[in-house]
């Protein structure tokens, strides 16, 4: 069967459709979602006072670091900034522009059919966002979106890739939310205490948006699980959990050993390491 109603989300998918043409019939429509939305798990829960603690005590180390001065607003410039926080950098994707804001798009990080191998594509599109919130979205999460669809293309090349919806969605958030704890650990190290600030700010904000939480954000409202996987997933994966398996192999490896070196060279990544492994370890009781 398929979606009849998708609420807010198929209200802003309409409006996106709408630039391909009048919105079919059959496209889901702006009603409500009917139907039970489960709630918040509470091992969902202890992962965000984890991951919020964990940006807590980033932030207070930020202002002990020199704050460099952002990129400038060019996405090429802000991916290039992240290739030294990405374990696994790729740069074959192609840059689109987009007339569109970011909030409408949401998504800007895709495969396109018939581009060359790995087909993957970036859409640059306006936003009001802070320049330093950009450059870390850019640079470190949909940047290390783009090295996770590059290697999923390599088993072959799909358009969209199985990357960008569904389960696969849900690995790929739990990498991008990886990579950034990783590149907050790396950024003090580095003394880049400009993106450590904001990457912290990113966790918190992650950690309090969920439905119930101290700062709830409406789009996720009806997305209890898409909003767990942005805390849960990273532990997962640093604490080689379910979700690492899922990563293509060159992926987990080499995201591994910067995670192994930058807790020997940061205890609280180490300690936060280990809550992490306790936290799912603790979820396999009853
Ligand atoms: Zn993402």
């Amino acid at each position: 069967m398929g979606v009849l109603s998708g609420g807010q989300h198929a209200a802003r998918l309409r409006l996106l459709r709408r630039f391909a043409g009048p919105v079919p019939r059959w496209y889901p429509d702006a009603r409500p979602v009917a139907g039970f939305i489960s709630r918040i798990r509470g091992i969902a829960w202890r992962a965000a006072d984890l991951v919020a603690g964990f940006g807590e005590l980033l932030l207070s180390t930020a202002t002990a670091l020199p704050r460099d001065a952002p990129c400038p607003l060019v996405s090429a410039r802000q991916l290039a900034w992240g290739v030294r926080y990405r374990p696994s950098p790729s740069d074959a994707h192609v840059t689109l522009r987009l007339p569109v804001s970011r909030r409408l798009a949401r998504r800007t990080w895709m495969c396109l059919p018939g581009l060359a191998s790995p087909g993957t594509v970036i859409a640059e599109v306006p936003s009001t966002a802070p320049p330093l919130e950009q450059q870390i979205w850019r640079g470190i999460h949909e940047g290390a979106h783009l090295d996770h669809l590059t290697s999923l293309a390599r088993r072959g090349p799909l358009a969209p890739s199985p990357g960008e919806f569904g389960a696969g969605l849900l690995i790929a958030e739990s990498y991008a939310m990886a990579v950034e704890i990783l590149a907050a650990v790396e950024c003090v190290l580095a003394g880049e205490g400009h993106a450590v600030w904001q990457l912290a700010a990113g966790l918190i904000e992650r950690a309090t948006r969920l439905p119930g939480g101290a700062h709830p954000a409406a789009e996720f409202a009806d997305l209890p699980t898409l909003a767990e996987v942005y805390l849960l997933g990273p532990i997962e994966i640093l604490a080689d959990g379910a979700a690492a398996a899922a990563l293509p192999e060159e992926l987990i490896s080499s995201l591994r050993d910067r995670w192994r070196a930058a807790c020997a060279a940061y205890p609280p990544a180490a300690a936060f390491g280990s809550a992490a492994a306790h936290l799912i370890g603790r979820s396999t009781r009853p």
